[in-house]
Protein backbone atom coordinates (compact mmCIF):
# COMPACT_ATOMS: atom_id res chain seq x y z
CA UNK A 1 0.00 0.00 0.00
CA UNK A 2 1.20 3.52 -0.48
CA UNK A 3 0.88 5.48 2.51
CA UNK A 4 2.07 8.63 4.37
CA UNK A 5 2.63 9.50 8.03
CA UNK A 6 2.43 12.85 8.83
CA UNK A 7 5.30 13.69 11.86
CA UNK A 8 8.43 12.18 12.56
CA UNK A 9 8.39 11.96 16.32
CA UNK A 10 8.25 8.67 18.49
CA UNK A 11 4.72 7.97 17.51
CA UNK A 12 5.19 8.50 13.41
CA UNK A 13 9.03 7.36 12.86
CA UNK A 14 8.07 4.29 14.31
CA UNK A 15 5.10 3.79 12.60
CA UNK A 16 6.74 4.84 9.00
CA UNK A 17 9.40 2.54 9.78
CA UNK A 18 7.00 -0.66 10.78
CA UNK A 19 4.56 -0.28 7.71
CA UNK A 20 7.41 -0.08 5.60
CA UNK A 21 8.95 -3.31 7.25
CA UNK A 22 5.86 -5.00 6.11
CA UNK A 23 6.41 -3.87 2.24
CA UNK A 24 4.26 -1.44 2.07
CA UNK A 25 5.63 2.16 0.58
CA UNK A 26 5.76 5.22 3.31
CA UNK A 27 6.34 8.80 2.57
CA UNK A 28 6.78 10.14 6.14
CA UNK A 29 6.34 13.92 6.35
CA UNK A 30 8.49 15.98 8.66
CA UNK A 31 8.19 19.53 8.90
CA UNK A 32 11.52 20.26 11.23
CA UNK A 33 14.15 20.38 8.61
CA UNK A 34 17.06 19.44 11.11
CA UNK A 35 14.81 16.45 11.86
CA UNK A 36 14.21 15.57 8.45
CA UNK A 37 18.01 16.40 7.37
CA UNK A 38 19.22 13.40 10.13
CA UNK A 39 16.81 10.96 9.29
CA UNK A 40 17.13 11.52 5.60
CA UNK A 41 20.72 9.71 6.08
CA UNK A 42 20.42 7.53 8.35
CA UNK A 43 20.44 8.98 11.33
CA UNK A 44 17.85 8.47 14.20
CA UNK A 45 16.71 11.85 16.26
CA UNK A 46 15.58 9.23 18.88
CA UNK A 47 16.32 6.76 21.00
CA UNK A 48 14.40 3.81 20.39
CA UNK A 49 15.87 0.46 20.38
CA UNK A 50 15.86 -1.07 16.66
CA UNK A 51 14.52 2.07 14.97
CA UNK A 52 17.90 2.71 13.19
CA UNK A 53 18.29 -0.48 11.68
CA UNK A 54 14.72 -0.50 10.32
CA UNK A 55 14.94 3.14 9.27
CA UNK A 56 18.09 2.30 7.25
CA UNK A 57 16.95 -0.61 5.68
CA UNK A 58 14.08 1.06 4.26
CA UNK A 59 15.90 4.22 3.15
CA UNK A 60 18.30 1.79 1.22
CA UNK A 61 15.55 -0.50 0.19
CA UNK A 62 13.52 2.60 -0.95
CA UNK A 63 10.40 1.49 1.04
CA UNK A 64 10.39 4.77 2.80
CA UNK A 65 11.52 8.04 2.07
CA UNK A 66 11.21 11.79 4.11
CA UNK A 67 9.97 15.04 2.50
CA UNK A 68 8.96 18.39 3.76
CA UNK A 69 6.20 18.58 1.44
CA UNK A 70 2.87 17.34 2.28
CA UNK A 71 2.05 17.38 -1.52
CA UNK A 72 4.87 14.43 -2.08
CA UNK A 73 4.35 12.63 0.98
CA UNK A 74 -0.24 12.61 -0.06
CA UNK A 75 0.82 12.03 -4.07
CA UNK A 76 -0.78 8.69 -4.42
CA UNK A 77 -1.24 7.89 -0.57
CA UNK A 78 -4.23 5.54 0.28
CA UNK A 79 -3.57 5.78 3.64
CA UNK A 80 -2.26 9.42 5.02
CA UNK A 81 -1.87 8.68 9.82
CA UNK A 82 -1.47 12.17 11.41
CA UNK A 83 0.82 11.38 14.20
CA UNK A 84 1.72 14.88 15.40
CA UNK A 85 1.70 16.14 18.67
CA UNK A 86 -1.06 17.14 21.00
CA UNK A 87 0.09 18.61 24.04
CA UNK A 88 -0.71 20.41 26.71
CA UNK A 89 -2.83 23.99 26.21
CA UNK A 90 -3.11 26.70 28.56
CA UNK A 91 -6.33 25.20 29.78
CA UNK A 92 -5.06 21.82 30.24
CA UNK A 93 -6.64 20.50 27.19
CA UNK A 94 -4.77 18.73 24.08
CA UNK A 95 -3.43 21.28 22.27
CA UNK A 96 -5.21 20.51 18.84
CA UNK A 97 -2.87 23.29 16.31
CA UNK A 98 -0.67 20.96 14.88
CA UNK A 99 -3.12 18.45 13.92
CA UNK A 100 -5.67 20.87 12.19
CA UNK A 101 -2.89 22.58 11.13
CA UNK A 102 -1.82 19.19 9.35
CA UNK A 103 -6.06 18.98 8.28
CA UNK A 104 -5.46 22.03 6.12
CA UNK A 105 -2.47 21.35 4.54
CA UNK A 106 -4.00 18.15 3.43
CA UNK A 107 -7.23 19.73 2.61
CA UNK A 108 -4.35 21.64 0.16
CA UNK A 109 -2.49 19.00 -0.91
CA UNK A 110 -4.60 15.92 -2.00
CA UNK A 111 -4.96 15.23 -5.13
CA UNK A 112 -7.19 12.26 -4.61
CA UNK A 113 -9.50 10.43 -2.33
CA UNK A 114 -7.83 9.24 0.74
CA UNK A 115 -8.88 7.64 4.11
CA UNK A 116 -7.10 9.90 6.86
CA UNK A 117 -6.20 8.04 10.19
CA UNK A 118 -5.60 9.86 13.84
CA UNK A 119 -2.87 8.44 15.14
CA UNK A 120 -2.22 11.28 17.23
CA UNK A 121 -3.90 11.09 20.71
CA UNK A 122 -7.00 13.70 20.73
CA UNK A 123 -10.45 13.98 22.41
CA UNK A 124 -13.35 13.00 20.97
CA UNK A 125 -14.86 15.06 17.84
CA UNK A 126 -11.12 15.69 17.07
CA UNK A 127 -11.26 13.34 14.00
CA UNK A 128 -14.70 14.60 12.37
CA UNK A 129 -13.28 17.92 12.51
CA UNK A 130 -9.97 16.92 10.98
CA UNK A 131 -12.52 15.38 8.18
CA UNK A 132 -14.90 18.37 8.13
CA UNK A 133 -11.64 20.63 7.81
CA UNK A 134 -10.31 18.77 5.06
CA UNK A 135 -13.50 18.17 3.05
CA UNK A 136 -14.17 22.16 3.24
CA UNK A 137 -10.88 22.73 1.70
CA UNK A 138 -11.82 20.32 -0.92
CA UNK A 139 -14.60 21.78 -1.71
CA UNK A 140 -13.07 25.11 -2.17
CA UNK A 141 -10.87 23.82 -4.40
CA UNK A 142 -13.65 22.35 -6.65
CA UNK A 143 -12.58 18.83 -5.80
CA UNK A 144 -14.72 16.21 -6.21
CA UNK A 145 -14.19 13.57 -4.01
CA UNK A 146 -14.03 13.74 -0.31
CA UNK A 147 -12.04 12.20 2.09
CA UNK A 148 -12.92 9.55 4.69
CA UNK A 149 -11.36 9.50 8.39
CA UNK A 150 -11.01 7.02 11.18
CA UNK A 151 -9.50 7.12 14.33
CA UNK A 152 -6.64 4.32 15.35
CA UNK A 153 -4.81 4.91 18.41
CA UNK A 154 -1.55 4.15 19.23
CA UNK A 155 -0.38 2.24 22.58
CA UNK A 156 3.55 1.75 21.55
CA UNK A 157 5.69 2.12 24.96
CA UNK A 158 8.90 4.72 24.07
CA UNK A 159 11.91 2.46 24.76
CA UNK A 160 10.08 -0.49 23.22
CA UNK A 161 8.19 1.24 20.92
CA UNK A 162 9.21 -0.93 17.80
CA UNK A 163 8.21 -3.97 19.56
CA UNK A 164 5.19 -3.00 20.68
CA UNK A 165 4.45 -2.09 17.20
CA UNK A 166 5.39 -5.01 15.18
CA UNK A 167 3.64 -7.48 17.81
CA UNK A 168 0.75 -5.06 19.40
CA UNK A 169 -1.35 -6.25 22.20
CA UNK A 170 -4.38 -5.05 20.16
CA UNK A 171 -5.35 -2.47 17.74
CA UNK A 172 -8.17 -0.33 17.91
CA UNK A 173 -9.67 0.54 15.15
CA UNK A 174 -12.14 3.34 14.96
CA UNK A 175 -14.45 3.70 12.03
CA UNK A 176 -17.34 4.70 11.16
CA UNK A 177 -17.73 2.83 7.93
CA UNK A 178 -17.10 -0.63 6.73
CA UNK A 179 -14.44 0.50 4.11
CA UNK A 180 -12.44 2.29 6.12
CA UNK A 181 -12.24 -0.95 8.55
CA UNK A 182 -11.75 -3.56 5.54
CA UNK A 183 -8.71 -0.84 4.70
CA UNK A 184 -7.25 -0.71 7.78
CA UNK A 185 -7.53 -4.25 8.83
CA UNK A 186 -5.63 -5.33 5.60
CA UNK A 187 -2.95 -2.87 6.32
CA UNK A 188 -2.18 -4.53 10.14
CA UNK A 189 -2.84 -7.78 8.90
CA UNK A 190 1.06 -8.93 8.64
CA UNK A 191 1.08 -7.91 12.41
CA UNK A 192 -1.43 -9.68 13.56
CA UNK A 193 -0.86 -13.33 12.15
CA UNK A 194 -0.58 -15.12 15.84
CA UNK A 195 -3.59 -13.50 17.07
CA UNK A 196 -6.88 -11.87 15.84
CA UNK A 197 -7.00 -8.45 18.31
CA UNK A 198 -8.54 -6.05 16.39
CA UNK A 199 -11.25 -4.09 18.12
CA UNK A 200 -13.28 -2.40 15.86
CA UNK A 201 -15.81 0.23 17.48
CA UNK A 202 -16.68 3.80 16.50
CA UNK A 203 -14.40 6.97 15.72
CA UNK A 204 -15.20 8.45 19.18
CA UNK A 205 -14.98 5.31 20.93
CA UNK A 206 -11.50 4.72 19.62
CA UNK A 207 -10.93 8.07 20.82
CA UNK A 208 -12.09 8.04 24.05
CA UNK A 209 -10.38 4.35 24.25
CA UNK A 210 -6.74 6.30 24.29
CA UNK A 211 -7.30 8.40 26.81
CA UNK A 212 -8.76 6.41 29.56
CA UNK A 213 -6.12 3.49 28.86
CA UNK A 214 -3.53 6.38 29.68
CA UNK A 215 -5.77 7.81 32.55
CA UNK A 216 -6.63 4.37 34.15
CA UNK A 217 -2.49 3.30 34.26
CA UNK A 218 -1.92 6.91 35.74
CA UNK A 219 -4.45 6.11 38.32
CA UNK A 220 -2.88 2.87 39.65
CA UNK A 221 0.53 4.44 39.83
CA UNK A 222 -1.17 7.28 41.54
CA UNK A 223 -2.97 4.71 43.74
CA UNK A 224 0.16 2.96 44.90
CA UNK A 225 1.86 6.12 45.32
CA UNK A 226 -0.98 7.31 47.86
CA UNK A 227 -0.66 3.97 49.51
CA UNK A 228 3.25 4.06 49.75
CA UNK A 229 2.82 7.46 51.57
CA UNK A 230 0.68 5.64 53.89
CA UNK A 231 2.76 2.63 54.52
CA UNK A 232 5.41 5.23 54.77
CA UNK A 233 3.63 6.42 57.98
CA UNK A 234 2.56 2.84 59.87
CA UNK A 235 5.72 1.49 58.94
CA UNK A 236 5.19 -0.98 56.44
CA UNK A 237 7.06 -1.51 53.25
CA UNK A 238 5.08 -1.36 50.26
CA UNK A 239 7.37 -3.36 47.98
CA UNK A 240 5.43 -6.41 51.15
CA UNK A 241 2.44 -4.81 49.88
CA UNK A 242 3.29 -4.13 46.04
CA UNK A 243 3.92 -8.42 46.21
CA UNK A 244 0.77 -9.35 48.34
CA UNK A 245 -1.88 -7.38 46.02
CA UNK A 246 -0.05 -7.92 42.70
CA UNK A 247 -0.32 -11.62 43.20
CA UNK A 248 -4.16 -11.49 42.94
CA UNK A 249 -5.21 -11.81 39.44
CA UNK A 250 -7.49 -9.31 39.24
CA UNK A 251 -4.91 -7.01 40.82
CA UNK A 252 -2.38 -8.12 38.32
CA UNK A 253 1.23 -6.86 38.63
CA UNK A 254 1.11 -3.92 36.22
CA UNK A 255 1.54 0.00 36.97
CA UNK A 256 1.31 -0.87 40.93
CA UNK A 257 5.02 0.19 41.26
CA UNK A 258 5.14 3.03 43.37
CA UNK A 259 7.68 5.69 42.93
CA UNK A 260 8.43 9.21 42.54
CA UNK A 261 5.86 9.86 40.27
CA UNK A 262 4.91 9.09 36.45
CA UNK A 263 6.10 11.55 33.54
CA UNK A 264 6.43 11.32 29.84
CA UNK A 265 4.87 12.53 27.21
CA UNK A 266 1.20 10.87 27.60
CA UNK A 267 -0.25 10.23 31.20
CA UNK A 268 0.72 13.90 32.56
CA UNK A 269 -1.07 15.80 29.05
CA UNK A 270 -3.68 12.90 28.74
CA UNK A 271 -4.71 12.83 32.59
CA UNK A 272 -4.72 16.90 32.25
CA UNK A 273 -6.79 16.71 28.76
CA UNK A 274 -9.58 14.43 30.62
CA UNK A 275 -9.92 16.27 32.63
CA UNK A 276 -10.27 19.06 30.56
CA UNK A 277 -12.87 17.32 28.29
CA UNK A 278 -14.75 16.28 31.86
CA UNK A 279 -15.46 20.33 32.43
CA UNK A 280 -16.16 21.05 29.41
CA UNK A 281 -19.32 18.57 29.80
CA UNK A 282 -19.85 20.18 33.00
CA UNK A 283 -18.74 16.64 35.07
CA UNK A 284 -16.92 16.74 37.74
CA UNK A 285 -13.74 14.34 37.07
CA UNK A 286 -12.65 13.55 40.90
CA UNK A 287 -10.94 10.41 40.55
CA UNK A 288 -8.93 11.64 37.50
CA UNK A 289 -7.67 15.39 39.61
CA UNK A 290 -6.86 13.21 42.36
CA UNK A 291 -4.92 11.16 40.42
CA UNK A 292 -2.71 14.53 38.92
CA UNK A 293 -2.54 16.03 42.72
CA UNK A 294 -0.98 13.07 43.72
CA UNK A 295 1.45 12.71 40.93
CA UNK A 296 2.15 16.54 41.39
CA UNK A 297 3.37 16.00 44.88
CA UNK A 298 4.83 12.44 44.27
CA UNK A 299 7.29 14.54 42.04
CA UNK A 300 8.56 16.73 45.01
CA UNK A 301 9.20 14.25 47.32
CA UNK A 302 12.64 13.23 46.64
CA UNK A 303 13.57 16.40 47.00
CA UNK A 304 11.65 16.94 50.35
CA UNK A 305 13.73 13.51 51.67
CA UNK A 306 16.64 15.05 50.50
CA UNK A 307 16.29 18.51 52.48
CA UNK A 308 14.67 17.03 55.37
CA UNK A 309 18.10 14.49 55.58
CA UNK A 310 20.05 17.98 55.79
CA UNK A 311 18.05 19.65 57.91
CA UNK A 312 17.21 22.08 55.08
CA UNK A 313 20.77 23.10 54.38
CA UNK A 314 21.95 21.81 50.86
CA UNK A 315 24.20 24.96 49.82
CA UNK A 316 27.53 23.07 48.83
CA UNK A 317 26.02 19.88 48.27
CA UNK A 318 26.72 17.15 46.38
CA UNK A 319 23.81 15.19 45.05
CA UNK A 320 24.54 12.53 42.40
CA UNK A 321 21.52 11.66 40.12
CA UNK A 322 20.89 8.69 38.72
CA UNK A 323 18.58 8.40 35.76
CA UNK A 324 17.10 10.93 33.89
CA UNK A 325 14.89 10.05 31.32
CA UNK A 326 11.49 9.83 32.24
CA UNK A 327 11.63 5.98 32.21
CA UNK A 328 14.02 3.31 31.50
CA UNK A 329 14.58 2.98 27.83
CA UNK A 330 13.87 6.37 26.11
CA UNK A 331 15.88 9.74 25.89
CA UNK A 332 12.57 11.19 26.61
CA UNK A 333 12.66 14.11 29.21
CA UNK A 334 9.08 15.43 28.60
CA UNK A 335 7.70 15.94 32.33
CA UNK A 336 10.81 13.63 33.61
CA UNK A 337 10.24 13.50 37.45
CA UNK A 338 14.05 14.30 37.08
CA UNK A 339 13.53 17.81 36.22
CA UNK A 340 11.28 19.01 39.28
CA UNK A 341 14.05 17.31 41.23
CA UNK A 342 17.04 18.72 39.51
CA UNK A 343 15.58 21.99 39.28
CA UNK A 344 14.64 21.98 43.48
CA UNK A 345 18.21 20.86 44.17
CA UNK A 346 19.64 23.45 41.86
CA UNK A 347 17.61 26.01 43.11
CA UNK A 348 18.99 25.10 47.03
CA UNK A 349 22.49 25.67 45.72
CA UNK A 350 23.28 22.11 45.53
CA UNK A 351 25.97 20.60 43.02
CA UNK A 352 24.33 18.03 40.76
CA UNK A 353 26.32 14.90 39.40
CA UNK A 354 23.89 13.12 37.10
CA UNK A 355 23.91 10.23 34.77
CA UNK A 356 22.03 8.70 31.98
CA UNK A 357 22.66 6.42 29.78
CA UNK A 358 21.14 7.99 27.22
CA UNK A 359 19.20 11.26 27.60
CA UNK A 360 22.04 13.59 28.93
CA UNK A 361 21.88 15.52 25.48
CA UNK A 362 18.35 16.68 26.11
CA UNK A 363 19.41 18.84 29.54
CA UNK A 364 21.46 21.29 27.28
CA UNK A 365 18.69 23.79 26.43
CA UNK A 366 17.14 23.76 30.11
CA UNK A 367 19.88 23.65 31.88
CA UNK A 368 22.56 25.27 29.72
CA UNK A 369 23.26 27.82 32.79
CA UNK A 370 23.68 25.07 35.27
CA UNK A 371 25.88 23.28 33.27
CA UNK A 372 27.82 26.38 32.15
CA UNK A 373 28.70 27.12 35.60
CA UNK A 374 29.65 23.76 36.32
CA UNK A 375 27.02 23.70 39.00
CA UNK A 376 25.36 20.95 36.82
CA UNK A 377 27.99 17.81 35.36
CA UNK A 378 26.72 14.99 33.65
CA UNK A 379 29.37 11.54 33.76
CA UNK A 380 29.54 8.92 31.27
CA UNK A 381 30.18 6.46 34.45
CA UNK A 382 27.82 6.00 37.42
CA UNK A 383 30.55 6.05 39.15
CA UNK A 384 31.52 9.22 38.34
CA UNK A 385 28.96 10.87 38.98
CA UNK A 386 28.99 9.54 42.91
CA UNK A 387 32.41 11.16 43.48
CA UNK A 388 32.46 13.07 47.15
CA UNK A 389 28.72 12.81 46.39
CA UNK A 390 26.80 13.44 50.10
CA UNK A 391 23.67 11.14 48.68
CA UNK A 392 22.59 9.57 46.18
CA UNK A 393 19.46 9.77 44.54
CA UNK A 394 18.21 7.13 41.91
CA UNK A 395 15.29 8.63 39.86
CA UNK A 396 14.95 5.84 36.74
CA UNK A 397 15.44 2.63 37.05
CA UNK A 398 17.30 1.28 34.01
CA UNK A 399 19.15 -1.92 34.12
CA UNK A 400 22.74 0.00 34.51
CA UNK A 401 21.46 0.95 38.20
CA UNK A 402 19.89 -2.24 39.33
CA UNK A 403 23.12 -3.78 40.51
CA UNK A 404 26.27 -1.63 41.26
CA UNK A 405 29.15 -1.71 42.86
CA UNK A 406 27.93 -0.56 46.14
CA UNK A 407 31.28 -1.09 47.92
CA UNK A 408 32.91 0.75 45.11
CA UNK A 409 30.26 3.73 45.76
CA UNK A 410 30.76 3.35 49.50
CA UNK A 411 34.31 4.33 49.22
CA UNK A 412 33.37 7.21 46.27
CA UNK A 413 30.83 9.20 48.09
CA UNK A 414 31.49 11.35 51.50
CA UNK A 415 27.85 10.61 52.91
CA UNK A 416 26.81 7.19 52.31
CA UNK A 417 23.06 7.96 51.39
CA UNK A 418 20.83 6.22 49.21
CA UNK A 419 17.34 8.01 47.93
CA UNK A 420 15.86 5.27 46.13
CA UNK A 421 13.05 6.90 43.85
CA UNK A 422 12.01 3.32 42.67
CA UNK A 423 12.49 1.12 45.14
CA UNK A 424 14.65 -0.98 43.28
CA UNK A 425 17.00 -1.64 46.19
CA UNK A 426 17.59 -4.03 49.02
CA UNK A 427 17.35 -1.71 51.98
CA UNK A 428 18.54 -4.69 54.61
CA UNK A 429 21.44 -5.30 52.14
CA UNK A 430 22.53 -1.37 51.68
CA UNK A 431 22.39 -1.02 55.27
CA UNK A 432 24.16 -3.61 56.02
CA UNK A 433 27.00 -2.13 54.16
CA UNK A 434 27.17 1.22 55.79
CA UNK A 435 23.96 3.05 53.83
CA UNK A 436 21.83 5.21 55.31
CA UNK A 437 18.35 4.33 53.03
CA UNK A 438 15.36 5.96 51.76
CA UNK A 439 12.77 4.36 49.79
CA UNK A 440 9.25 5.34 48.89
CA UNK A 441 7.05 3.86 51.53
CA UNK A 442 9.67 1.99 52.84
CA UNK A 443 10.80 1.76 56.90
CA UNK A 444 13.97 3.89 57.17
CA UNK A 445 17.02 1.72 57.01
CA UNK A 446 20.65 1.89 57.92
P1 LIG B 1 6.69 14.07 18.95
O1 LIG B 1 6.63 15.45 19.49
O2 LIG B 1 7.82 13.18 19.29
O3 LIG B 1 6.61 14.11 17.35
C1 LIG B 1 5.75 14.92 16.62
C2 LIG B 1 6.44 15.24 15.29
O4 LIG B 1 5.51 15.87 14.42
C3 LIG B 1 7.62 16.23 15.45
O5 LIG B 1 8.75 15.70 14.81
C4 LIG B 1 7.11 17.49 14.75
O6 LIG B 1 8.14 18.26 14.15
C5 LIG B 1 6.16 16.90 13.71
N1 LIG B 1 5.16 17.85 13.20
C6 LIG B 1 4.39 18.73 13.88
N2 LIG B 1 3.59 19.41 13.03
C7 LIG B 1 3.83 18.94 11.79
C8 LIG B 1 3.32 19.22 10.50
N3 LIG B 1 2.39 20.16 10.33
N4 LIG B 1 3.79 18.53 9.45
C9 LIG B 1 4.74 17.59 9.62
N5 LIG B 1 5.27 17.27 10.81
C10 LIG B 1 4.83 17.93 11.89
O7 LIG B 1 5.31 13.39 19.36
P2 LIG B 1 5.05 11.84 19.70
O8 LIG B 1 5.59 11.53 21.05
O9 LIG B 1 5.42 11.01 18.54
O10 LIG B 1 3.46 11.87 19.85
C11 LIG B 1 2.60 12.07 18.73
C12 LIG B 1 1.18 11.77 19.15
O11 LIG B 1 1.05 10.39 19.50
C13 LIG B 1 0.71 12.55 20.39
O12 LIG B 1 -0.66 12.84 20.25
C14 LIG B 1 0.91 11.57 21.52
O13 LIG B 1 0.04 11.81 22.60
C15 LIG B 1 0.59 10.26 20.85
N6 LIG B 1 1.25 9.09 21.45
C16 LIG B 1 2.53 9.17 21.87
C17 LIG B 1 3.14 8.05 22.41
C18 LIG B 1 4.57 8.11 22.91
O14 LIG B 1 4.96 7.19 23.60
N7 LIG B 1 5.35 9.13 22.57
C19 LIG B 1 2.44 6.83 22.50
C20 LIG B 1 1.14 6.79 22.03
C21 LIG B 1 0.54 7.93 21.51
Amino acid sequence: MQLCVIGAGYVGLVTACCFAEMGNRVVCVERDPVRLARLARGDVPIYEPGLEALLRAHLASGQLSFSASMGEGVRNAAIAFIAVGTPTGEDGSADLSHVLAVADELGEALQQPCLVVDKSTVPVGTAERVGQRINRRLASRSMSFRVRIASNPEFLKEGSAVEDFMRPDRVILGCDDGQSTEQLRRLYAPFLRNHERVLCMGVRAAEFTKYAANAFLATRISFMNEMAGLCARLDVDIEDVRRGIGSDKRIGTHFIYAGCGYGGSCFPKDVRALIRSAELEGFEPGILRAVEARNALQKTLLFQSVREHFNGLLQGRIVAVWGLAFKPGTDDLREAPSLVLLDALLAAGAKVQACDPVACNGMQGRYAEALESGQLQLTESPYSATESADALVLVTEWKQFRQPDFARIRGLMRMPVIFDGRNIYDATELAGLGFLYRGIGRPLAG
